[in-house]
């Protein structure tokens, strides 16, 4: 009937990178499989980042299992090539993805996962919760920001300069996301950057490929309790051309972190006071797992104890991307791969297949 038809062995939720690294390695078994995303087209939420952006690791390391992104070792994709390359690597193995179908709650009853979605009921003996953090951003609380008459929004909503032409613009973030949007904005008006710690830029030659070698070189170090044989570079912000573009224009001159809104703009407790029209706040995500809640199994740090990316507090569930406390380096397209594979040999050990 049609709720055996329901029945998976595995439902991966969402449609991004990770969902999309873990099918290719379901692909592979023998189970039936399903994937539900919640976005209308393919692609996870990089349709969504600004449309300048252009990745931090040359192609041939910004690769998902199978297919090689393709533009070689020197060239860096843009967000656009980023996007083609997830939609031709998901029809290439024609995954089951259904879309848009957004999962609202997961509960497990007699061994099986109950998933509420807004197509209907789906069930599942495993669950691989894939949904990133994009859906989930972080603004700090700041005092007075009801009374501001500017705009205030998160740099997921951000998308491209002009609509801040003549806009005097505050961008509040030492990351690379802060950089990289300061630096796209300064070219169309005035800006400000705050910043609560001091920012601290990568030398020019240190890329994304570099930080991926030196970071995996301290992570195997650390499993074999030695030093590392290169250690990576102090700084976080990688000189990427925009950026050192910017920085020729001496657009990085960095404030403190302001602690109230006035009504026309931000201010400092030491009386200083800035008139702005909009603020971008570049302060990071958490990761999106509110459809897991009814589980019971979220921590106060909004987090899930795993071992790489099992669930440990609940049997059939693993966690795929979201940041290095479910793998190493496992947000990004180059190692999510990893803990896919390893995800796919635990969920087969586990249906005993
Ligand atoms: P996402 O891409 O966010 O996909 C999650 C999917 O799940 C989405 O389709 C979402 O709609 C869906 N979803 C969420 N909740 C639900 C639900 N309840 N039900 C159904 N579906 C749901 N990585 C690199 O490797 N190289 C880079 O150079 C790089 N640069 C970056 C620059 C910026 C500015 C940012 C923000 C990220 C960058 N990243 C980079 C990281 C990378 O883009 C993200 O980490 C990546 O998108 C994560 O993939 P994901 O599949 O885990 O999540």
């Amino acid at each position: 009937n049609n709720e055996q038809e329901k029945l998976y062995d595995v439902i991966v939720i969402g449609g991004g990178q990770s969902a999309l690294a873990t099918a290719y390695y379901l692909r592979r078994t023998n189970l039936r499989y399903l994937l539900l995303d919640k976005e209308p087209i393919p692609g996870g939420s990089w349709p969504h980042n600004w449309y300048s952006l252009h990745l931090f690791s040359p192609a041939q390391w910004s690769s998902l299992p199978g297919v090689i992104m393709p533009g070689g070792p020197d060239y860096y994709p843009t967000r656009d090539e980023a996007i083609s390359y997830l939609q031709k690597y998901e029809a290439r193995y024609a995954f089951p993805v259904v879309r848009p179908v957004t999962v609202q709650s997961v509960t497990k009853q007699n061994d099986v996962f109950v998933l509420t979605t807004t197509s209907g009921i789906y069930y599942a003996k495993t669950v691989v919760s894939a949904t990133g953090s994009f859906t989930n951003p972080y603004i700090p609380g700041i005092r007075g920001r009801d009374i501001f008459k500017g705009q205030v929004l998160h740099s997921s909503q951000y998308q491209q300069p002009q609509h801040f032409r003549g806009k005097r613009t505050a961008v509040v973030g030492e990351g690379n996301s802060g950089a990289q949007i300061l630096a796209d904005i300064a070219t169309v008006t005035d800006t400000l950057w705050i910043t609560r710690e001091q920012p601290s830029f990568l030398p020019d030659d240190v890329d994304g490929r570099y930080l991926f070698d030196a970071a995996t070189q301290l992570y195997e170090a650390k499993k074999q309790g030695r030093e590392p044989d290169q250690k990576p570079p102090l700084g976080q912000i990688v000189m990427v051309p925009a950026v050192k573009a910017a920085r020729e224009h001496g657009v990085y001159q960095a404030l403190p972190a302001f602690d109230h809104f006035y009504a026309d703009g931000i201010g400092w407790d030491n009386g200083r006071q800035e008139p702005v029209d909009a603020v971008i706040f570049c302060t990071g995500f958490r990761p999106a797992l509110e459809h897991l809640r009814p589980l019971g199994i979220i921590q106060p740090d909004g987090e899930i104890l795993t071992k790489i990316t099992k669930a440990l507090t609940i049997d059939g569930l693993w966690l795929v991307g979201y940041g290095s406390w479910t793998g190493f380096a496992s947000a990004t397209l180059i190692a999510v791969g990893r803990t896919a594979k390893r995800t796919v040999e635990e969920i087969a050990a586990f249906l005993q297949v």
